[in-house]
């Protein structure tokens, strides 16, 4: 017999030999119905693999991330499976779970595929699926999974399995078909009952652009029907909020190939937005104690050099510029950091000059694959609102938490709500390969935490995520549609300071190494105004949005009435336009909506004569007719609503 500890601490004794599949049938046949994988002592398994010694068990389940990941991996098992019966001798490449789903990367030879082929391949998938085929897991050693391999003339598993030692290698088969997996897979393809193809996207072996390239299909499964039908929806919905088609619609932002792939240009109501973004950071900044620095796009070799960075990305990013001086080369700037760290160095430093605190929305260039580029959140120039904090190691805890205060203040003004801390610590097993001491990382990890908790933030705390230089916190934010997105980092460094000799005279008069602090509540420019757009569907804030108030006249004969309200407004610093177009006045309405104007006032014989304005709602809701004095102390409460002075 062996035993099994259950999460609640309950041990029950099992027979040697039983599977997580079988524990769960003895609980309920209900809860066996749902179980897709299990945990055992913190490592994911085949529920059906068979368990010879005592362990800890959690049965996993689509409500556990876990669970998900083994479902839409058996998924891309089943659609390779699919596409194998139907186009014989292709060859396979990867197929991993995704966050949303999975895919699969072929190499189709001969066969010409794209996604008018979906339906026939689903068709095959359901097939399969109905017949219940069980994962079989199957330990097989390396020479015999490469002469498998070998007869069917896949190069890419025979890569793959290049890199894999004997001992290790797992098969996993199910029905017809047989792949080099690690697993885990749900029980067997009965589980997978709703499942749909996405789309198709060029995709180069080994993600290296000299490689092939190969056809990747995207897909996404689920238990139920009801819950497929409702994440197609959210699709749908997402597909009208993609920032590219809003942006083009609200002419915020454009693209150039003369100008260059990934290189976006503001249009005039982007710009105005983007500073709108800008100042009102600026201005809480102010509050808090930073100070605008200024830098260069281009720096010497040698900065990247002493930072690292050349190092590190030097080959894979863009490649110097070349002056008509023998040797001297130039980079654009891929961080603001080591800029940073100079202007830090023009002068002694004194503990009690500390925290210094330099702010900069320092436009920064990165070479990405053209096939990465997507709109703004993919880009090869971008601007961060960046700033670096040097502090003393007693003054962490302290700049944490007010940084934390200035990302929520950021947050709330924009009308995000629903947000995760992500705190990236060391690996506790290995602690050898980060830099700085251990008493300096010990008191930055413990600073992060009781920051996030006394700012009282929803936490994950992750081991081992942090970067070799210091310990980090993410903020993961969910968009309306329940979208995960990056945005504010705040990360603590202790390369920096080291590789550029700072220093501060301590009040013991000896030299002692500032801790720098990099911090980003947007992130960048280009990326926070992307998911903004997404997230609120292009109804901005009233204080952020391009245009706030569209006049229309129903006629011309009204149109000198309209020219006093628009200055009357615009006295009011309310930003407002005439649709001075002779269009119906429903074709107008209906243009304004479109264009996601927050406020549309109408005007007529009536308001014209009485001194008024009609209000209509961006939706549809009418406020009726009011004075205009009425309507600046609506639209200014508003703004308030959702803005309020920074405070320290
Ligand atoms: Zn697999
Ligand atoms: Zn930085």
């Amino acid at each position: 017999m062996i035993n099994i500890t259950l999460p609640d601490g309950t041990v029950k004794e099992y027979p040697k030999g039983t599977t997580a599949m079988q524990i769960a049938e003895g609980i309920s046949s209900g809860l066996a119905r749902n179980v897709l994988a299990a945990e055992i002592d913190g490592e994911v398994w085949d529920a059906t693999r068979t368990i010879n010694t005592d362990v800890s068990l959690k049965l996993l389940t689509w409500n556990d991330d876990n669970g998900k990941m083994a479902m839409w991996h058996s998924s891309a098992h089943l659609m390779a499976e699919a596409l194998e019966a139907l186009y014989p001798g292709i060859k396979l490449a990867i197929g991993p779970p995704i966050e949303n789903g999975f895919y699969y990367d072929i190499d189709f030879g001969e066969y010409s595929f794209s996604s008018d082929h979906f339906p026939k391949v689903e068709k095959k998938m359901t097939e399969l699926a109905r017949q219940k085929n069980s994962f079989e897991r199957i330990e097989i050693p390396k020479a015999e999974a490469v002469s498998y391999f070998r007869k069917k003339e896949d190069e890419y598993k025979l890569e793959l399995l290049e890199g894999l030692e004997d001992g290790e290698i797992t098969f996993y088969k199910q029905g017809e078909f047989t792949d080099l997996c690690r697993g885990p897979h749900i029980p067997h393809t009965g589980f997978i009952k709703a499942f749909k193809l996405l789309n198709t996207a060029g995709a180069y072996w080994r993600g290296d652009e000299k490689n092939k390239q190969l056809t990747r299909i995207y897909g996404i499964s689920f238990p139920k029907n009801k819950e497929l039908t409702a994440y197609l929806e959210m699709l749908e919905e997402a597909k009208k909020r993609d920032h590219r088609k809003l942006g083009k619609e609200m002419e915020l932002f454009t693209f150039s190939q003369k100008v260059g792939q990934g290189l976006p240009l503001w249009l005039p109501k982007g710009a105005a937005l983007r500073e709108r973004l800008e100042n009102f950071l600026k201005k809480a900044q102010v509050i808090a104690g930073y100070e605008p620095v200024i830098t260069p796009h281009i720096a010497s070799k040698d900065l990247y050099v002493c930072s690292g960075h050349y190092e590190k990305y030097g080959e894979d990013s863009f490649q110097p510029i070349k002056t008509p001086n023998e040797g001297e080369e130039f980079f654009l700037k891929p961080m603001n950091c080591p800029h940073h760290c100079e202007i830090y160095k023009s002068k002694p430093r004194s503990y009690k000059d500390l925290p210094v605190r330099y702010a900069e929305f320092g436009t920064v260039y990165r070479y990405e694959q053209s096939g990465e580029l997507h709109g703004l959140t993919r880009v090869r120039a971008f601007t961060q609102d960046d700033a670096h904090l040097f502090v003393r190691p007693d003054q962490v805890q302290e700049e944490f938490e007010k940084v934390i205060d200035l990302v929520l203040y950021v947050f709330k003004a924009l009308g995000f709500e629903d947000f995760t801390a992500q705190v990236s610590l060391r690996d506790k097993e290995n602690r050898d390969k980060y830099i700085g001491s251990d008493t300096n990382w010990d008191l930055a990890e413990n600073a992060i935490i009781d920051s996030a908790d006394k700012k009282g933030l929803k936490t994950i705390v992750e081991y081992g995520e942090a970067a070799f230089y210091g310990p980090k916190l993410d903020f993961m934010v969910k968009d309306a549609l329940g979208r995960s997105w990056q945005l504010g980092t705040i990360q603590v460094d202790y390369n920096l300071p080291e590789r550029f000799e700072l220093e501060y005279t301590g009040s013991d008069n000896k030299k002692h190494r500032p801790v720098m602090i990099h911090r980003a509540p947007f992130g960048s420019m280009e990326r926070f105004v992307a998911v903004l757009l997404e997230h609120c569907g292009g109804n901005f804030p009233l204080w952020l949005t391009p245009d706030q108030v569209c006049i229309l006249p129903i006629s011309d004969k009204y149109m000198d009435y309209s020219k006093e309200v628009l200055n009357s407004l615009k006295i009011s610093d309310i930003r407002a336009e005439i649709d001075d177009r002779s269009e119906k006045t429903g074709r107008k309405i209906r243009d304004a909506e479109v264009r996601k104007i927050p406020f549309m006032l109408i005007v007529g014989e009536r308001e014209a004569t009485e001194g008024k304005v009609s209000v209509r709602r961006h939706g549809g809701e009418d406020l009726g007719s009011m004075s205009l004095e009425e309507f600046k102390t609506l639209t200014n409460k508003e703004i308030t609503e959702n803005i309020d002075e920074f405070v320290v």
